[in-house]
């Protein structure tokens, strides 16, 4: 391990005391906070520092099944409500969750470790999914036409698909939520949201806001866990809940997927991502580093959409790989919370382990350290920016997503050559690509496998587009005018037309 000079002292501020303080620790069931059934608790910690931050209630699964009761109880008159009202308490949410823009972020620092000023990106990109899906709510249209062969009525409408679980990872504890709890809202379902027992007190606030907001009792319900399966077990097997939405990594998606078989519930998967970052040797190099630095390091390199394989053209590869690491290295490593900090601590000692159990891997196998390649010392999980150059194309590294701030770099010599090595993965979230040549860009994003594709951008996540993946990467979509027909079903109804002949 290296030491690290910059990382500063864990002293709790009066202002990060007070906030941590206003957060609810309770279960929110049916619109009221209270303690787990049993009793029990869990701490949530500092990633920077390795402290307590707070002890929230760990729901039991008599927690869950209450609250899937106040769901269920909420569900029929919540689906009747005003499509106009349910747009205006997603806006006043917004202008609330916008107004406390600070406290947000700082939450979020302090439990995830990212920087503010990535903590604020957050909660503006967040607190986006109410707005958009408030304007979204009152413009679900349906559909009335005439049969073919003009005899009767086809009337097509939207309902909401039911009471809903959502389950929501620990990287974005805002924007997590709110992709699923804005276009739930807008659509007309109730909702048990368990977030990440990580990254959980973001999620607590937002839930009080949501309140403050207006949202009826028994609308949202919260259950925090230290257990996540003994909440989605028996909520998966009662025949009340309507759908399961999940972000979160693969081997749990399946999970899931397998468990909601038994009712034959409605899913949506946001799973895990490997994704490519593709530079032609048309690019324009100094753009090309800029959108890698923005794709790898976004959130500490721990976000789905992050570039997890630098495919480079091999006759600009030294060039863009000299620059890119020299951009990586001056990074300045700390704790969240210091205005100087770029480079956050990783979630926890097990992250930054993997992150550098993939590098070791990588050099054994061929790689070269270009800079970076270690733990920093503690307190904290952090680990160095790391830049790999000549990676060979079976290595780990490639296939695997990395969660960290680790950048392997790989060379093609073919346009197709790189179509091949971006589509050999069992993912397919995101992929970025770089070239002055608009017609290159538009012919290989026909060819590549992923649900959403960067032209010479390296951060795409936006409320108004449609996010999710292909192949392992998921099912369904969030954001866009897609996202709200996650939580809707289709009813058509046949009629005779009283006028045809
Ligand atoms: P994770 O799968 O370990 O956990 C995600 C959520 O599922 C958490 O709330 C966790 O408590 C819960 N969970 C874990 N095991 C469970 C079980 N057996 N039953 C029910 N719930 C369970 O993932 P993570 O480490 O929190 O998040 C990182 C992963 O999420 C990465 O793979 C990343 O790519 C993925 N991710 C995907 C997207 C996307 O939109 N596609 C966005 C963010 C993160």
């Amino acid at each position: 391990m290296t030491a690290s000079p910059v990382i500063s002292p864990a002293i709790r501020s009066e202002r990060e005391r007070s906030l941590l303080a206003s957060v609810p620790t309770g279960l929110l069931i049916n619109g009221e906070w209270r303690d787990a059934s049993d009793g029990g608790t869990f701490d949530v910690h500092d990633p920077a520092t390795g402290e307590v931050l707070a002890t929230l209630a760990s729901a039991t699964s008599a927690d869950a099944i209450a609250a899937l009761d106040a769901a269920d109880a909420a569900q029929a008159s919540w689906a009747r409500t005003a499509p106009r009202v349910r747009a205006e308490i997603l806006r006043r949410a917004f202008d609330l969750v916008t107004e406390r823009i600070e406290d947000f972020a700082l939450l979020m620092t302090l439990e995830m470790g990212k920087p503010l000023a990535e903590a604020r990106g957050e909660v503006t990109y967040g607190a986006e999914f109410l707005r958009w899906f408030s304007e979204e709510t009152v413009r679900d249209y349906g559909r009335y036409l005439t049969t073919p062969e003009g005899k009767n009525k086809i009337l097509v409408q939207h309902k909401p698909v039911g009471p809903c679980l959502l389950i929501t990872p620990w990287n974005f504890p805002l924007a997590m939520a709110t992709r699923k709890v804005a276009p739930a809202v807008a659509a007309g379902c109730t909702m048990v949201l368990k977030p990440a027992k990580l990254t959980p007190l973001t999620a607590q606030l937002f839930a009080q806001m949501m309140r403050e907001a207006g949202l009826p009792a028994g609308v949202l319900n919260v259950v925090a866990s230290s257990s996540a399966s003994g909440i989605s077990g028996p909520l998966l097997k009662d025949s009340r809940l309507r759908k399961v939405s999940f972000t979160g990594s693969t081997p749990v998606g399946k999970r899931l997927m397998a468990d909601a078989a038994r009712n034959v519930l409605r899913t949506s998967m946001e799973l895990g991502g490997n994704a490519p970052f593709i530079v032609f040797e048309d690019a324009d190099i100094d753009a090309a580093v800029e959108g890698a630095m923005a794709a790898k390091m976004r959130n500490m390199g721990e976000a789905c959409t992050a570039a997890n394989r630098f495919l480079v053209h091999e006759a600009i590869a030294q060039e863009f790989t000299r620059k890119f690491a020299s951009a990586m290295g001056a990074l300045v490593i700390g704790g969240g919370t210091d205005p100087s900090a770029q480079v956050g601590p990783l979630i926890d000692a097990g992250a930054r382990d993997d992150a550098h159990n993939l590098v070791t891997a990588a050099v054994d196998a061929g790689a070269v350290v270009l800079t970076g390649g270690n733990r920093v010392a503690g307190p904290g999980y952090f680990y160095q920016p790391t830049v790999l150059a000549d990676v060979p194309n079976n290595a780990v590294i490639l296939s695997q997503e990395i969660f960290g701030p680790v950048a392997p770099v790989t060379t093609f010599t073919t346009e197709q050559g790189a179509i091949k090595l971006a589509n050999a993965s069992e993912y397919g979230l995101a992929a970025y690509l770089y070239s002055k040549d608009f017609n290159r860009l538009l012919r290989v994003a026909e060819q590549i496998e992923f649900g959403m594709v960067g032209f010479n951008a390296g951060v795409i996540s936006n409320a108004a587009a449609p996010f999710g993946g292909v192949k392992q990467s998921g099912l369904g979509r969030e954001g866009g005018s897609e996202g709200i027909a996650e939580y809707t079903t289709t009813q058509y109804i046949g009629m005779t037309d009283p006028y045809a002949r």
